[in-house]
């Protein structure tokens, strides 16, 4: 198997893994420090992550037996297919999707069928429950807002998919749900097994501390806690992940900056010509270059500029993807992009 691969280089204008741009506002790191302090580090944390459950719950409308939470939602992903991928099972997969669902199946020994979304990367609501049909999975996994592609999947599919499997789990990865008009969160009841999975990495600005939950039926909780390693939240995630939630205000404005930025960015790379640009509902755009995507991925870093290089998949054939950064990366991108294309 190969591992997975995005090279972390060294350079000025990294805008190559849809982290925020941002750090977290202003107070909240002597707020997170001053409470460590007063924590006994011989003791284990509370294994059950109480206090950060409740206030998840809280935060989301949904009662805290309903949440899970683990070091980064590829971890919750990771507990997911654990629990109930396998030897035996098959996992159905809308491809081109984040790469790390099949990679996470395969690790644990699940088989993986994949549906291919159209040229457009969307996908049809009757092709997509026609293949969950013909496969019959154990887990079906749906992104929305899709990674690379950046399409927010319409309610309508995602329910369409989810009939379609009434026996399997569905997943709905939602790490960008806070850029999205709507949220698969309204779909969970506790009588269907369906699990919406989020993340501390993207909008939050916490992708050093690890930390990503999903909210799903409070018997499919009982079943990752069988399955999760006992005390694996530390203090300082647990901490931090319950101070972040107090903060809604700074979270809203960075997302108004940065729809305001990606449509600002989008714009300039139609301008330019010889661009192909995918709409976007998130803080990433993918794009094929006429050119070719390696060379303008080459050319890019030549100017200190880092974005992913999806161009040898097929499915994905010459597309790079830029992470949407502050309103200077931005520049710096499509100055270069300018040069390079
Ligand atoms: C970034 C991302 C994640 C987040 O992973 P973490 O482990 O929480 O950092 C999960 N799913 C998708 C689709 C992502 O793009």
């Amino acid at each position: 198997m190969e591992g997975y691969h995005s090279p972390q280089v060294a350079v000025s204008v990294r805008l190559n893994t849809n982290e925020s741009p941002f750090p977290p506002p202003p107070g909240f790191v002597e707020e997170w420090l001053d409470e460590l302090r007063a924590t006994p580090l011989h003791r284990y944390p509370d294994r059950s992550a109480t206090r950060l459950r409740e206030a998840l719950g809280a935060h989301l409308g949904q009662p805290a037996e309903r949440v899970f939470a683990a070091n980064g939602s590829n971890e919750v992903l990771q507990t997911l297919l654990l629990t109930y991928g396998g030897p035996g099972r098959r996992v159905l997969l809308f491809e081109p999707s984040y790469l790390l669902h099949a990679h996470i199946a395969r690790i644990c020994g699940t088989e993986v069928v994949t549906c291919s979304r159209s040229a457009d990367f969307t996908l049809d609501a009757d092709a997509a429950a026609q293949a969950v049909a013909a496969h019959d999975p154990d887990v079906v996994i749906v992104c929305s807002p899709n990674n690379p592609t950046g399409l927010v999947e319409p309610r309508a599919t995602v329910e369409a998919i989810l009939d379609a499997a009434p026996r399997a789990l569905g997943i709905v990865d939602e790490a960008y749900a806070e850029f999205s008009d709507w949220s698969a969160l309204e779909l969970v009841r506790d009588d269907r097994p369906l699990v919406v999975t989020r993340t501390y990495s993207k909008v939050f600005s916490l992708a050093a501390i690890r930390l990503g939950f999903c909210v799903a039926p409070p018997s499919i909780i009982v079943d990752l806690e069988k399955v999760a390693l006992p005390y694996r939240l530390s203090v300082p995630t647990q901490v931090a992940g319950t101070l972040a939630l107090r903060r809604q205000t700074d979270v809203r404005s960075r997302l108004d900056l940065l729809v305001r930025e990606r449509d600002r960015v989008a714009g300039a790379m139609r301008a330019m010509g010889g661009i192909e640009v995918f709409p976007s509902g998130a803080n990433f755009i993918l794009f094929r270059p006429a050119r070719g995507g390696r060379p303008v991925w080459d050319a890019l870093l030549e100017q200190g500029v880092l974005v992913r290089d999806f161009s040898s998949m097929p499915l994905l054939a010459e597309c790079l993807r830029v992470t949407i950064g502050t309103e200077d990366e931005n520049g710096a991108f499509l100055a270069a992009l300018e040069e390079a294309r």
